[in-house]
């Protein structure tokens, strides 16, 4: 057998190891015991930092996962703070400003058109609604200029429709 100490390889039997001395029948005991205890408490420790993950070497590794998962988000969140901050907030905000208008103004054009397909077909009543509803798309486009002209026109056309507006 070889021992497990100092790996002299020697007869089986013995009591103790003839080359570094020790006593085989308390080496089993020192391995197979130390070993556990020591990975015990240290997954104790792990898991005890890993806020009540249940014991074990599972919570070793979702704990450790836990963590690398944690710092790999902050990398990237520091990433695109740094980032955004150099493409320039600015930039960013007029982008969206410019798609706002762009959608405004296509809300307001749809108005528009739903306004003179009601004026070809409906009522006059329909007519009104319609006015109203391209008011209030310019409105939303802060476009002032047809917003005020538009206000007129819904006007006159409820009158029409016997509306008071
Ligand atoms: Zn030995």
């Amino acid at each position: 057998m070889l021992c497990p100490k100092c790996g002299r390889d020697q007869q089986d039997g013995l009591e103790e190891c003839r080359g570094c001395g020790v006593i085989f029948s308390k080496i089993p005991v020192e391995v197979t015991v130390q070993v556990p205890v020591e990975k015990e408490a240290q997954s104790e420790k792990t898991s005890s930092n890993a806020a009540g993950r249940g014991p074990g070497r599972p919570a070793v590794t979702a704990g450790g996962l836990l963590q690398a998962l944690l710092i790999l988000l902050v990398a990237i969140g520091a990433l695109g703070y740094f980032a955004f901050n150099g493409v320039g907030t600015a930039y960013v905000e007029r982008k969206q400003t410019d798609f706002m208008n762009d959608v405004m103004n296509k809300v307001a054009q749809d108005a528009v058109q739903q306004y003179q397909i009601a004026q070809r077909n409906g009522d006059s009543m329909d007519v009104c609604v319609q006015a109203g509803f391209v008011v209030a798309a310019f409105l939303q486009a802060h476009d002032e200029s047809n917003y005020a002209k538009w206000k007129d026109i819904e006007r006159s056309e409820c009158r029409a429709a016997g509306l008071k507006r």
